[in-house]
């Protein structure tokens, strides 16, 4: 991997650092505690990266991108994640249903939703675990039988980000009861708004996490038309969903790592504690690496090849996100527990290593796929 930047890479840099420069308000750095939370905000910050092709900037024009190679994309984010860049409201809404629609939707589907959706007018929920399919995602039982040109549909979800704020859901079902657990899985688009869903929050920690919910489906009709991908081809689909989400989440990870970090980094420079030196020093080390991997999978991407490294990125970006908010805590001592934002953080990152996977199934992939261990 070349780790001198490319022509197209500094001119996307500079570009996009001007851009970010000019949409965040004077006081953005100082008031971000509010910032964070301004949904109103978030959303007028992804209408304006959509438009300007910085929302994702690997897509062509007029979908929110420019068409930019992984390695310029990569440093957009990474731009953006050192200055702090708004969050998305509706993280899996860009980061999982978009890629799935673009790669797996009809002309219609795309017309329908893709726009919409990256513009941050239509959002979505994930579909996905049930209470006895969680990391064993091929054994949901929630079902969908075709009858009439409709699917009929009958069961549950659990742990649905933001269902109650969700106009759709990319809905997984079973519509083949008698073929092997993963051949008879479909992917429906579903309206929220259909009769028969009833969804109920799940109550968290905090006011300020983001909440998921329990989704219940009794006889919800769904159009044919809105199956994405083929019949009973429901797992490709999510494998790809899986992909994207993983993409999202190790450069999602490591923003949140880099913001502990100036927090242990201040802490750590007025303490004497040399525990505390030591540690921040090996977090350093672990946000570089990690970044130096994305950029390593990425490099491979430009180049059309598969990167092994691409599975530790979500499993050690998560278990690094965890150690860095603790190690903020133990910096900051009595006064990080005054801190609100502190407990938000601390928090959140402790579902890191479970959604889009847990960390004890990424180390079964790991040894399963990449290395050839025996099962
Ligand atoms: C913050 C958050 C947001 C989420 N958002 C969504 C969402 O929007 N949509 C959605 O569908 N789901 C969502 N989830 C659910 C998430 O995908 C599941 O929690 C995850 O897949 C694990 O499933 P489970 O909770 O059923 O745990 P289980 O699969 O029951 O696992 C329990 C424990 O057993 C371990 N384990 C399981 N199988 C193995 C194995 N084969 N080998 C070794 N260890 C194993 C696991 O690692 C875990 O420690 C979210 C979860 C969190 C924490």
């Amino acid at each position: 991997m070349d780790l001198i930047e490319g022509a197209e890479t500094q001119a996307a840099r500079a570009e996009y650092t001007e851009w970010l420069e000019a949409f965040l308000p004077a006081d953005y750095a100082a008031d971000f505690g509010r910032y964070r939370y301004d949904t109103a905000f978030r959303r007028r910050h992804q209408r304006e990266a959509f438009a300007a092709g910085w929302l994702v900037p690997t897509w062509p024009v007029g979908l929110g991108g420019r068409g930019l190679g992984p390695e310029a994309a990569v440093a957009v984010r990474v731009e953006g994640a050192l200055r702090n860049a708004p969050k998305l409201v509706s993280v899996q809404s860009v980061g999982v249903a978009a890629p799935g629609l673009y790669e797996f939707g009809t002309p219609a589907q795309r017309a329908r939703h893709l726009v919409p959706t990256l513009r941050g007018e239509q959002d979505w929920c994930l579909g996905m675990s049930e209470p006895d399919a969680g990391s064993d995602f091929a054994s949901l039982r929630t079902r969908a039988m075709l009858r009439d040109g409709r699917f009929v549909v009958d069961g549950s979800k659990i742990w649905t980000t933001q269902a109650d704020e969700s106009q759709w859901c990319l809905l997984y079902c079973r519509t083949d009861p008698v073929a092997p657990k993963h051949r008879g899985i479909s992917c429906l688009l579903v309206d929220m708004a259909t009769p028969g869903i009833t969804v109920r929050p799940i109550r968290v920690a905090h006011d300020r996490m983001d909440r998921f919910c329990e989704v219940f489906f009794d006889g919800v009709e769904v159009p044919a038309d809105n199956l994405l991908g083929d019949l009973h081809g429901g797992w490709g689909v999510s494998l790809a969903s899986l992909r994207h989400e993983r993409d999202m989440i190790w450069v999602m990870n490591w923003v949140e790592i880099e913001r502990a970090r100036r927090r242990v980094d201040v802490a750590a420079a007025r303490t004497d504690r040399d525990d505390l030196r030591v540690e921040a020093g090996r977090l350093a080390t672990d946000a570089a690496a990690l970044r130096f991997t994305g950029l390593r999978v990425a490099a491979a991407a430009a180049a059309g090849r598969d990167a092994p490294e691409f599975h530790i990125l979500k499993l050690f970006g998560s278990e690094t996100l965890q150690r860095a908010w603790d190690l903020v805590a133990e910096a900051e001592g009595a006064a990080g527990l005054a801190d609100a934002d502190l407990t938000v953080d601390g928090l959140e990152a402790l579902g890191a290593t479970i959604y889009g996977g847990t960390s004890q199934v990424q180390r079964n992939i790991l040894a399963e796929r990449v290395l050839g261990l025996p099962r």
